[in-house]
């Protein structure tokens, strides 16, 4: 059997409770991670933490957490820290989408994503440095999009969230680097999930004809890239933005 490459790291995914977060922390957990598996969706959250459990012999803390409400992730992030002792890996996940033409976008779509999608990562990013900073080392991965570098229509509020995202990924590897803090952002294309489920069997045959690759992505996709920058053989990546789309921008 091949070594565990991540065993005793411990990770917090944000937005874990399905989908790509869920993914990402099944895929970790494989590898020997403990894992605390933050949600808005404390039910789902519970039900992936015990898959987790059962499936994988590693330690496990749920939380449910609002990304949006800095006192809730601060008290989930030293929680972790009564528990482990460290945080070696935050995936700031969580995310969603109010698609609308800007023309027609209320205040409260624009502000809801924008809150969750970039300022939730702030809030992470935040309360996990500090603790990372002390121990001189760690590694935070921000789950962007394409069209944070592409743009797309019907999404002004998302796509800045993602931008500004990946803006912010650059800047706290700037900042954080000497303490050998490394933060990279993967930029997912279309990935089958609930959030792509919404398209129609006809809308999702008209992406894929943009996708080279000729499919959408599979939540698992997007751990693998999630895997590769947590582990010891990525140590010399800070400040990207990976991108996992099918090469449909490039
Ligand atoms: P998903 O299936 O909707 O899962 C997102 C999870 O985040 C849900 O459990 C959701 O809970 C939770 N969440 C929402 N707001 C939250 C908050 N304020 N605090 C904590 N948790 C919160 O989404 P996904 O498709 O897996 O997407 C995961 C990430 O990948 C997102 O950042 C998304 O923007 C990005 N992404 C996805 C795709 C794609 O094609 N799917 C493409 C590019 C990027 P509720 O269900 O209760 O809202």
């Amino acid at each position: 059997m091949s070594e565990k490459k991540l065993l005793n790291k411990v990770a917090i995914i944000t937005g874990a409770a399905q989908g790509i977060g869920k993914s990402i922390a099944k895929k970790l957990a494989s590898e020997g991670a403990n894992c605390v598996i933050v949600d808005v969706d404390l039910q789902n959250a519970e039900n992936t933490t015990k898959e987790i459990v059962s499936e994988f012999a590693v330690e496990t803390l749920v939380f449910k957490v609002d990304v949006t409400n800095f006192q809730e992730v601060q008290s989930c992030v030293d929680e972790t820290i009564k528990k482990f002792n460290k945080i070696d890996i935050l995936v700031n996940n969580a995310g969603i989408t109010k698609d609308n033409l800007v023309i027609k976008m209320t205040q409260e779509e624009w502000d809801k994503v924008l809150d969750i999608n970039l300022k939730g990562c702030f809030n992470f990013i935040k309360a996990v440095s500090k603790y990372m900073m002390k121990q001189r080392s760690g590694r935070i991965i921000n789950i962007a999009s394409v069209v944070g570098l592409m743009g797309n229509p019907g999404q002004a509020n998302y796509s800045a969230s993602k931008g500004g995202l990946i803006a912010l990924t650059k800047t706290v590897a700037k900042e954080l680097a000497a303490r050998n803090i490394l933060v990279n952002a993967v930029a997912p294309g279309y990935i089958k999930t609930r959030m792509t489920d919404a398209l129609s069997e006809e809308q999702k045959k008209r992406l894929q004809e943009y996708i080279p690759l000729n499919r959408l992505g599979e939540p698992e996709d997007v751990a693998n890239a999630v895997w590769f920058l947590s582990i010891e053989e990525s140590s010399y990546i800070t400040g990207q933005v990976i991108s996992v789309n099918g090469g449909m921008y490039m």
